[in-house]
């Protein structure tokens, strides 16, 4: 059995539960746990040749709203971990994220199980255009219906590509404000500024705020572990020391090769241009070598997975040092992890409310895309003023599950889910008049 089958399974059996406690209709519970998934096959040119296929899914989980007005939102990502379950439990977590900070999309998920490091940035672009085009007949990839993101191994280059593409073959399938088919594209090719890092903002914002209202830690200066340098992770700890923001201080931090620690605080300046150069951590001379595993059990006041999904499991959660963990990654806490780690005291904030930040500034960007056109637009007014909303959303999201938690006496992750789940029930109600 794969690891994402057993994730899925316990996905399954928690929206179960909360539906049970809803006491919702059958119709509601099969709603929410029958995805569409879509299977199709790619023949880029790699080595210069057309000659492997590739598998390519694309799932669409529940869209509370009407498909063809608001789209199915979520990643597209390379890594060699996709499978079809991990992909449907990671579009089931869109739909509750999307739920839980009011953003009008349902949720869905995507990937080609790929290692990236293995192709030419050529073989990647051929990757991505023919998964664009694949998608496109199939009428997937449309701006009222389906609008991918970055996610792991992808970015915002991957994202101007595939809208690329689609721009490309328009003539074809004349779709509408073809702009909008993906988010997270660079500025110049109609990307919303504040989109590139909003994850890792939106993450820093809720941790502050969590901090601040349950009075957990310090308000200024706690220690920071993060596993993985990413989109989420890199950006993280850059912002992290932001004195004016947010007053942290980063002391580890991880990437898939290895991990660096300095008890005093790490130097991001000098640690990227090292990494860039190197691709690695290693080597760097003013910090401790580390490895993954070590990064996640260090007794620091915050720890933050933000590489990939499944990284503190039963396996290591009794040992697990941290006072706070923030669940930037998608499933980087497994169900059995968080339930240790809420009966030894330690708040997970779960994935669904700490890395909603992603999604809330891609239905900027796609809202933006489908409206006036980009040029006639003044961006850094729309940035200050997106920026401003974004923070409140922020905030309001870990405000309503911190509340509900204490009122309830359940954990953040429970509590978050069962937020979640409820907003989408509330309106599939509406939707088909179930019960
Ligand atoms: P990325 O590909 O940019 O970065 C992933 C990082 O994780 C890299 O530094 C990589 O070296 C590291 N990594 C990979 N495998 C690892 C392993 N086995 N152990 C330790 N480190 C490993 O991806 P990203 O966009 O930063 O996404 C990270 C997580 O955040 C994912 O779970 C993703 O779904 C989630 N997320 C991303 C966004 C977004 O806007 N990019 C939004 C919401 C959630």
């Amino acid at each position: 059995m794969s690891n994402g089958d057993f994730v899925l399974k316990e996905k399954i059996a928690q929206i179960g539960k909360i539906c049970n406690s809803l006491g919702t209709s059958e119709e509601i519970f099969l709603e929410l746990t029958t995805p569409r998934v879509f299977k199709e096959k790619i023949r880029p040119i790699i080595k210069g040749k057309k000659s492997l296929i590739y598998p390519v899914w694309r799932v669409w989980h529940c869209n509370p709203y009407s498909t063809g007005a608001d789209p199915h939102k979520g990643g597209f990502r390379y890594h060699p971990n996709v499978t079809e379950e991990l992909m449907i439990v990671l579009a089931m977590g869109m739909t509750e994220k999307c739920a839980i900070a009011d953003v009008e999309f349902g949720g869905a998920k995507g990937g080609i199980a790929i290692n990236p490091a293995d192709y030419t940035k050529t073989e990647l672009r051929s990757i991505t255009e023919e998964t664009a085009k694949v998608f496109l007949k199939r009428g997937i990839l449309h701006p009222d219906r389906d609008s991918f993101g970055p996610d792991v191994g992808t970015n915002s280059e991957t994202m101007y590509w595939m809208y690329n593409k689609v721009a490309d073959e328009n003539d074809k399938y004349q779709l509408p404000n073809v702009t909008a088919v993906v988010t997270g594209k660079p500025v110049e090719h109609h990307g919303c500024p504040g989109r590139e890092n909003a994850t890792a903002r939106g993450g820093l914002i809720v941790l502050k705020e969590l901090i601040k209202i349950s009075h957990c830690l310090p308000e200024k200066g706690a220690t920071l572990a993060i596993q993985g340098f990413g989109n989420v992770g890199a950006h993280t700890a850059f912002l992290a020391s932001d004195l004016t923001q947010f007053n942290f201080k980063v002391v580890a931090v991880s990437d898939v090769t290895s991990g660096i620690f300095n008890k005093n605080g790490l130097d991001f300046t000098s640690i990227s241009t090292w990494h860039e150069k190197h691709k690695t951590f290693r080597g760097y001379k003013n910090a401790e070598e580390i490895s993954n595993e070590d990064l996640l059990l260090l007794p620091v006041d915050v720890l933050i997975p933000a590489a990939i999904e499944n990284q503190i499991t039963s396996k290591n959660a009794e040992k697990i040092r941290a006072i706070v963990v923030e669940e930037l990654a998608n499933e980087g806490v497994t169900q059995e992890a968080h339930n240790i780690l809420h009966r030894r005291g330690i708040p997970v904030i779960p994935g669904v409310a700490a890395n909603s930040g992603g999604v809330v500034m891609s239905f900027e960007e796609w809202a933006i895309n489908r409206g006036p056109r980009w040029h006639e637009v003044d961006l850094p007014k729309i940035y200050d003023s997106i920026e401003q909303k974004f923070a409140e959303i922020m905030r309001r999201v870990i405000i309503k599950v911190f509340e509900k938690s204490q009122k309830e006496n359940w954990s953040l992750s429970d509590t978050a889910h069962f937020l979640a789940i409820e907003a989408v029930y509330k309106k599939l109600k509406q939707k088909h008049g179930y019960k």
